[in-house]
């Protein structure tokens, strides 16, 4: 009910104007993502390059709904780019198709889309051309996402990928289709909100997925990368490998900043290629939500510190915790009013 209510409340855009104002929240946002500006994402990406850490770098936002926010997001990607190269960093990119306008018009994202891999082509060091990779959304945009992978990788474009999540149904059509390509792919579980008739809904179903697809992928051998913190799904990875023969370096375990950082750091001590998904930006607030609807605790860490910045330490946990109920009891009430109009 919770993870729920905190993805109903990702996408409402009154709660997201007063969240994103408030001091505290901006502030504990830091642990989650690397800064608001790109120099400061760099600065986050070279010290995880200097612990053995590869990373994905991620300017957050989500849906534009005019060409020229479309644009705007466009120009980012390439300057992220550019930024990898010049400063020589183990780092490729992760896009929102409809932060480059597919929600607006497909032709449109089809052409920032190609902006953007024909310069990260350019760009390639002799090692390899820089890698795109577009996160997957809402189910809405699965299969569109999907089919981009298709025309790029039908033009010759060999530095696209994609994301599988493995709560929806459709994920084993999804995988024979960009095996199928060659394509890498980053399988997850999947963080959104959806409804039973295109994803399954409980954790074991879930995890049960993963693992049998992880399987595929790494039997595929198209640099997979599992994208995890689960340590059941993470020491059956290893295991599978292990069993199958399956080289250390043939793939990679993703995480995301801030989150596991131990187990990031055993894992590369261990021989594991490790990246980690480094968001920066403004537009933190629906990242924000969705990495609250994984773990509630991560609310309670946030509303800890609203508590605390009011200088109320004293009762800053009861306050936190009084808060925590009434966020998730306002939460519950604008989901379940959300559901009944959808019901009607
Ligand atoms: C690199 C990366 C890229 C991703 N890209 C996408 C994408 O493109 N599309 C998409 O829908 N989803 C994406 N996700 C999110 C994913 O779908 C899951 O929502 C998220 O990874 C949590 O699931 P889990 O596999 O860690 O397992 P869970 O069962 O949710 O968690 C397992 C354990 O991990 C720890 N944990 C998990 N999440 C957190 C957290 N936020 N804070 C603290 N601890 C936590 C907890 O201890 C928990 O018990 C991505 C995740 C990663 C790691």
């Amino acid at each position: 009910m919770i993870r729920e209510s905190l993805l109903y409340l990702s996408d409402h855009p009154r709660i997201r104007e007063i969240v994103s104002e408030l001091p505290a929240a901006k502030r504990v946002t830091r642990r989650f993502v690397a800064g608001e500006t790109l120099p400061e994402a760099v600065q986050v990406a070279k010290s995880l390059n200097a612990a053995g850490l590869s990373v994905t770098l991620d300017h957050l936002g989500e849906a534009v709904s005019l060409p020229e926010d479309a644009r705007v997001a466009t120009v980012e990607a390439v300057r992220m780019l550019e930024t990898i190269s010049s400063g020589k960093i183990q780092a490729n990119i992760s896009l929102k198709p409809t932060q480059l306008g597919l929600a607006i018009d497909e032709s449109l994202c089809v052409s920032n889309l190609r902006r953007i891999l024909e310069r990260a082509r350019e760009l390639g060091d002799g090692d390899g051309e820089i890698f795109v990779r577009l996160d997957m959304e809402s189910s809405e945009f699965t299969e569109q996402t999907v089919s981009l992978v298709e025309t790029f990788w039908g033009e010759g474009f060999r530095n696209i990928g994609t994301v599988v999540q493995s709560y929806l149904h459709r994920a084993p059509i999804d995988i024979d289709r960009l095996v199928s390509l060659g394509s890498r792919i980053r399988l997850v579980k999947g963080a959104y909100r959806e409804s039973d008739r295109v994803a399954f809904q409980k954790k074991d179903e879930v995890d049960r997925k993963f693992v049998e697809q992880m399987g595929t992928l790494l039997e595929a051998d198209h640099c997979a990368a599992i994208a995890t913190h689960d340590e059941e799904i993470i020491a059956a990875t290893r295991q599978y490998a292990f069993e199958h023969g399956i080289l250390r370096n043939s793939f990679e375990f993703q995480m995301l900043y801030g989150v596991r950082r131990d187990l990031q750091q055993r894992l590369r001590e261990e021989g594991y290629n490790v990246r980690v998904y480094l968001p920066f930006g403004g537009s933190w607030y629906p990242y924000l939500m969705r990495r609250m609807a994984e773990r509630p605790a991560n609310l309670f860490f946030v509303l800890e510190n609203v508590a605390r910045e009011s200088s109320l330490k004293e009762v800053s946990g009861p306050l936190a915790l009084g808060s925590g109920f009434v966020l998730g009891a306002l939460a519950t009430r604008l989901w379940r009013q959300s559901r009944q109009r959808e019901d009607r």
